[in-house]
């Protein structure tokens, strides 16, 4: 399904939880993440509780460790399996951090299943302390959107990527999500999109207090079984969409073929070369 490009949310969409939340309650410093979380946006906090930890002495196998136990639902590596054979295009649009991303997809053997993560920079310095960063640097300049947090915009980031699939001709976008952070690029989404949030969270009531901001059609899902069953659906009746309106240009160019003049060949040839 070369035509099928899907997008997921991380936090909540692939894993069952928040991985900030995770790594900083494991780690035992919910309180003074709860402290902090008032004073300063939340990726900055982010970075300040590595800090703290890397200061506890808590190691980047620690925080790896815990990574490496977030609960994930058992039919959502399935669901990205299959949708990866069948040959979708996915990615994922994440207010989390690249190192946890990375650290739980190669774990789960699932990381060469995306061609792009777009998130905040996380790295390890060369003191062996995690940092995070901002994806958008707000200090320097608003990303103008007032619906995303400062350091992300994702309807910015769906607005990239179909910008460079325009280029690649039609395609169809799935995107999956459950924040609040979800409902931006879900108005983002075109006409014949598919936008899938996650029943009885933040994306899924201001999707439904919006209805009619929102143009692609709304496919919910409840827990990974459901995520499974609805994507693969969607796939595949995009597929069989796809396939028919490809033979059913073949048939019209066929039966023009025939009816036209043979003078008005060549013309037709030279323009429907223009148009593939
Ligand atoms: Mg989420
Ligand atoms: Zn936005």
């Amino acid at each position: 399904m070369a035509g099928v490009v899907v997008v997921f949310d991380f936090d909540k969409t692939i894993i069952d939880l928040d991985s900030d939340n995770w790594v900083v309650d494991e780690l035992g410093a919910t309180d003074l993440f709860n402290q902090l979380l008032p004073t300063m946006p939340w990726n900055s906090v982010m970075d300040m509780m590595m800090k703290e930890l890397y200061t506890q002495g808590k190691t980047i196998d620690d925080i790896q460790e815990v990574l490496k136990r977030a609960p994930i639902h058992p039919r959502v590596i399935p669901a990205i399996k299959t949708a990866h054979s069948l040959g979708c295009d996915l990615r994922i649009v994440s207010d989390a951090n690249l190192f946890y991303i990375e650290t739980i997809l190669v774990h789960l053997g699932i990381r060469d299943c995306f061609t792009e993560i777009n998130t905040n920079p996380g790295y390890v310095n060369e003191e062996g302390r995690l940092r995070i960063f901002p994806f958008h640097d707000f200090q320097s300049s608003s990303h103008g959107c007032n619906l995303c947090p400062p350091n992300m915009c994702k309807g910015m980031i769906i607005e990239r990527i179909q910008a460079s699939l325009a280029k690649e001709g039609k395609k169809t976008m799935i995107y999956l999500g459950d924040g609040s952070g979800d409902f931006c690029p879900s108005l983002k989404l075109k006409e014949g999109d598919y936008v899938m949030p996650r029943m009885n969270f933040p994306v899924w009531d201001l999707i439904c207090q919006n209805r009619e901001l929102v143009r692609a059609k709304i496919d919910e899902w409840s827990d990974g079984e459901e995520l499974e069953r609805v994507l693969l659906k969607l796939i595949e009746a995009i597929s069989i969409q796809e396939s028919h309106s490809n033979s059913f240009q073949l048939l019209s160019v066929n039966c023009k073929m025939e009816t036209i003049p043979m003078a008005d060949h060549e013309a037709l040839s030279s323009s429907l070369q223009v148009t593939q």
